[in-house]
């Protein structure tokens, strides 16, 4: 799961489309079904580390991309780490 600094996010709307499994929204058309997103966003966003580079897709992103509820049932607070990262 990644974040986005509402300090820093300028608005732009540049990331909405980019997103390949349409998780991104410009503010406000969040659906009120994940308000609660903006909150999270916020308090993780100055807590987990900084990306900075492009990088490919965690290769098990497509089995992740259609699991419903992931934030509820799935969340981590501590920062991803990636495999190659860490080896
Ligand atoms: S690309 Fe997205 S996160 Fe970055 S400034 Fe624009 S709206 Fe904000």
């Amino acid at each position: 799961m990644l974040v986005i600094d509402p300090e820093e996010c300028i608005d732009c709307s540049l990331c909405v489309p980019e997103c390949p499994v349409n998780a991104i929204y410009f503010e406000d058309d969040l659906p009120p079904d994940q308000q609660h997103f903006l909150g999270i966003n916020a308090e993780y966003a100055p807590r987990w580390p900084v990306i900075s580079q492009v990088k490919d897709a965690p290769s098990d992103a497509d089995e992740w991309a259609g699991i419903p509820s992931k934030y509820e049932n799935h969340f981590n607070p501590e920062p991803a780490g990636r495999l190659e990262d860490s080896e």
